[in-house]
């Protein structure tokens, strides 16, 4: 496990969810398994894909979520998440080294993205 994700003081669940995202392991439309079956999986908003950058990005089923941290991260970067590109956003998320490192972004990362993927599968079941 990555240092500042063992430090981070999360659950390890949290933890897991959001390693198995980061590695593309989730029931996403661009996760390993939906992607193998070579099916399109659309949104239960209206959106034509259901895939992670959608979901943390966009989705209106997600914004709850989102808000919470959206409000972490722009205090720690001291800038909106909304304006980055999207590969920046993403390292936002997920690349938990570098200047985004800090363990209260770390946190809200997890935290975040574990919570998404958790209501995304309640939404299949
Ligand atoms: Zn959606």
């Amino acid at each position: 496990m990555n240092r500042l994700v063992f430090c981070a003081s999360v659950r390890a669940e949290d933890a897991r969810e959001w390693t198995l995202a980061r590695c593309g392991h989730h029931s996403l439309s661009d996760g390993r398994s939906v992607r193998h079956l070579g099916v399109t999986q659309p949104c239960l908003c209206g959106h034509s894909h259901c895939t992670l950058l959608h979901v943390t990005r966009s989705c209106p089923l997600f914004s709850d979520l989102r808000s919470a941290w959206e409000s972490v991260a722009q205090t720690i970067t001291g800038a909106a998440p909304s304006g980055l590109e999207d590969v920046a956003f993403l390292e936002l998320i997920f690349a938990a080294s570098g200047l985004w490192g800090a363990p209260g972004l770390v946190r809200a990362n997890l935290r975040m993205v574990s919570s998404m993927m958790r209501r995304h599968r309640e939404y299949l079941a």
